[in-house]
């Protein structure tokens, strides 16, 4: 049993698979007995996992700062809403409070949580494991990107292979288990 962060899309994306499995990993990682660490807003694929999540009889858990909270963004049926001044205080928070991270589809503010954390990894400031869930191939061209950078020079490939990932919520978070 373990904390997982998710990073998903405050928006639902255009195809009806990136929700079902967003539901699908919120059902999994109820019944394996693990909790969810996210960023406590109501909206897009967050909401949609937190609800899942829920509704599977598992914890969920937001971290959201003040000035969204205001937006009326937040999800107020959360297991617990953890309030915080700004977004770095936000995602410090979430990394603190989680054992695993996994990114789903979403924008830019998934991408850069993503590689902030993974960047962290990087200069040894955690060594918790991190991957993504690659609904319908949505991540294969970042993935593609991120092999021609190693072979550019510009990423070590140690560096590349800490980030896992997987086409479903079951397989990704077996790799996940296997390195907590
Ligand atoms: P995006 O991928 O651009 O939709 O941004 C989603 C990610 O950024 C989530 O993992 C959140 O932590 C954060 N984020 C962006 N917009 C919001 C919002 N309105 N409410 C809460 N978190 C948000």
């Amino acid at each position: 049993m373990a904390r997982i962060c998710v990073y998903l899309g405050s928006r639902e994306g255009n195809s009806p698979a990136f929700r079902q499995a967003t539901n699908k990993l919120g059902r999994t990682l109820a019944e394996r007995g693990h909790t969810l660490v996210y960023g406590g807003a109501r909206l897009g694929l967050m909401g949609e996992l937190a609800n899942s999540v829920l509704e599977a009889g598992g914890e969920a858990i937001g971290v959201m700062p003040d000035h969204l909270v205001e937006r009326e963004q937040a999800h107020f049926g959360l297991s617990e809403l953890i309030r915080v001044r700004n977004m770095h205080e936000r995602k410090a928070t979430m990394a603190a409070n989680a054992d695993a991270f996994i990114a789903l589809p979403g924008g830019i503010g998934t991408l850069e949580e993503l590689f902030e954390i993974w960047t962290w990894g990087y200069l040894g400031l955690h060594e918790k494991p991190m991957g993504l869930l690659n609904i319908d191939e949505f991540y294969s061209p970042l993935l593609t990107f991120l092999d021609s950078t190693v072979g550019h020079g510009f990423l070590a490939a140690p560096t590349r292979e800490m980030l896992l990932d997987a086409p479903s919520p079951g397989e990704l978070l077996d790799a996940l288990e296997a390195q907590l």
